[in-house]
């Protein structure tokens, strides 16, 4: 197929608006899968994934499709993940195409991830073709959501396609508008000159090792050739080049050319080697510059990882070594607690990867972890004028120490119905958010929707925000965030106490203004969390050797073995075997037992 009838595209859609429901339906009309492997195939992605609600990858698929009275068409549709975690991945799979399908539920509007996908697209110069999904529904308000389009995105939506992906209605339509109005490739590169090719997916594979997804923008690739990753910096020879189609096809009777889209395994030993966003070159005829916007993975949140047993401390770090292979933007390393003992200090994307990591290794590696709250990264300036940055509370230098300490902020967009402004707003003052604009979208059925728009600091969304959100709109706001900086706030150390002991994986930072209400809340509810032991436990909040919150958790009197009389032994075992299982995923801190939701608790803002 000749370069000027290749198509490059990806789909922008908020979860649920249809993202998955559409390809399947292209997929579908194109012939090129069938619709009983596809469902067992393709919208089969990880578990994970689905009960999450994230929209499923399905990294890159090529169709081929002939319009009415043209010539063969080769459409790549590239796939991109739906979480604001990964909007890096997500900016470099747009970075692969010349258009996005911007698919909107008909029924709900322009959500704040789609927006944020679509100034992606706009950066990298994406046609956007909007499509408005779900027309078959009794709630679809088309002329509405076509004039959001038009007020938030800035683009003439006139020309967007009515598609119900469900009942397959303007599927063809879709297809004939990504011919039409999605551009070729460029034309001027030749496959003579240097290889650049951007690697807009990779991922772990035991048998071959890392499947790299890429697109080539200048040179050509086949197999045999020796290549170098320009970032990484690190050379293999490729085993095997090919399509997707979904399925992985090689090629071997050709190269692949400028505009195409395909995939390469080298016997690469870790997607760290390829990573999203480098740039392939070949190293007989190299390129002198790497293709623009790739960046180095920099976590956002820590959290420490615990075995509740300390001889899983191997098996954990073997795990963890595992999932980083397949994942570039996990990174851990050794962390040796004064309570818990050895673990390691694990640094995430978001929460969302925190959360995926940590099941991961849970499910998959048969692993029982403690998990502490996660923090963000501050900046600390200390005594001898230094700025120094911390991850873990326990590593914040006493006051006496430090001079300044400075901490994340993001920039929060949400977008609700009207209903939910008042109590947003409230949400975003209880979250020291500074408000920076509120506009209206304009009257419709739901009630007038609204973005607001507030400075907030991480740490404080890190924390239950999102769920806060939610439960305070019913389900009906959405979000989005981007980092803005750094600054300088009065931040304190808030210490836990638990039967004397320093507790310190319970350890936060908080602001001064609302460290008491915090220590108070947090020492309330590690009562309610913590058993009771045979012998009653003081638990104490500290700023310094300031005490601000206390508490103390009664002593229980009831000996289970009491009722055996010493008896019946199996008995006594069962008892005995049913009391260590209620103990699963406790860690003892001095003589207390704590679970795992009380290294939560400060999570669990009211
Ligand atoms: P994604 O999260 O964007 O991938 O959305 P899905 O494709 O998984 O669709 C979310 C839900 O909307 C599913 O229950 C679909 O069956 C449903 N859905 C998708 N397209 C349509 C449509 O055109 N009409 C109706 N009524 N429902 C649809
Ligand atoms: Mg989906």
């Amino acid at each position: 197929i000749p370069k000027k009838n290749i198509r490059n595209f990806s789909i922008i859609a908020h979860v649920d608006h249809g993202k998955s429901t559409l390809a399947d339906g292209l997929l579908e009309f194109t012939e090129t899968v069938h619709t009983r492997e596809m469902a067992s195939q393709f919208l089969d992605g990880m578990d994970l994934e689905r009960e999450r609600g994230i929209t499923i990858k399905l990294q890159a698929a090529r169709m081929r499709y002939t319009p009415e009275g043209g010539e063969p068409h080769a459409l790549n549709l590239i796939d991109t993940p739906g979480h604001v975690d990964f909007s890096y991945e997500v900016s470099r799979s747009l970075a692969a195409c010349e258009a996005a399908l911007l698919i909107v539920d008909a029924s709900q509007g322009v959500e704040a991830q789609t927006l944020a996908n679509c100034y992606l697209a706009l950066e990298n110069d994406l046609e956007i073709i909007p499509v408005l999904n779900k027309i078959d529904l009794p709630g679809a308000d088309p002329d509405r959501v076509l004039a959001e389009i038009e007020d938030l995105v800035g683009i003439d939506a006139t020309e967007a396609i009515m598609c119900s992906a469900k009942q397959r209605i303007g599927i063809k339509e879709v297809l004939d508008a990504i011919v039409a109005r999605c551009p070729p490739p460029p034309a001027e590169v030749e496959p003579a000159n240097p290889l650049r090719a951007l690697i807009f997916d990779s991922y772990y594979d035991a048998y071959r090792g890392v499947v790299v997804m890429f697109r080539i923008v200048d040179g050509s690739i086949k197999k045999g050739d020796k290549i170098r990753f320009m970032n990484s910096g690190v050379e293999y020879d490729i085993d095997e080049v090919g399509v997707i189609s979904p399925k992985q096809v090689p090629v071997n009777d050709r190269a692949l050319e400028p505009g195409e889209v395909g995939y390469l395994c080298a016997s690469i030993k870790e997607v760290a080697h390829a990573r999203v966003g480098d740039t392939i070159t070949s190293v007989a005829n190299e390129a002198s510059d790497a293709l623009p916007g790739y960046q180095e993975a920099t976590p956002m949140v820590y959290a420490g990882l615990f075995p509740t047993d300390q001889g899983q401390y191997n098996d954990l770090r073997e795990a963890l070594e595992k999932l980083q292979l397949n994942d570039a933007a996990l990174s851990f390393e050794v962390e040796n607690s004064p309570a818990m003992g050895f673990g390691f200090r694990c640094g995430f994307l978001g929460l969302l990867h925190s959360e995926i990591v940590q099941e991961r290794l849970e499910r998959e590696y048969n692993l029982d972890l403690i998990t502490t709250a996660p923090t963000v990264v501050y900046e600390v300036l200390n005594a001898k004028g230094e700025t120094v940055v911390v991850d873990n509370p326990a590593d914040m230098p006493p006051p006496d120490r430090r001079r300044e300490v400075r901490e994340p902020y993001v920039r929060v967009d949400l977008f609700t119905p009207e209903d939910y402004v008042g109590t947003l707003m409230e949400l975003n003052q209880d979250r020291r958010g500074e408000f920076i604009t509120m506009e209206y979208l304009g009257t419709g059925a739901g009630g007038g929707r609204t973005k607001l728009s507030y400075e907030v600091p991480l740490a404080e969304v890190v924390c239950d925000y999102f769920d806060a959100v939610k439960s305070r709109s019913k389900g009906y706001a959405s979000m989005e965030y981007t980092m803005t900086g750094y600054r300088k706030n009065n931040l304190v150390r808030l210490d836990v106490k638990i039967n004397g002991e320093e507790a310190d994986p319970l350890s936060c930072i908080v602001h001064k203004d609302k460290a008491y209400g915090v220590g108070r809340d947090l020492v309330d509810r590690l009562k309610e969390l913590i058993p009771r032991q045979q012998f009653p436990v003081p638990i104490q909040a500290t700023i310094g050797a300031k005490s601000v919150a206390s508490a103390r958790i009664p002593a229980i009197r009831k000996d289970v073995l009491a009722k055996c009389y010493g008896g019946d032994i199996s008995r006594k075992k069962k008892l005995l075997k049913k009391q260590a299982e209620g103990k699963k995923r406790m860690k003892a801190i001095g003589r207390v037992d704590v679970p795992q939701e009380a290294f939560m608790a400060i999570l669990n803002k009211k």
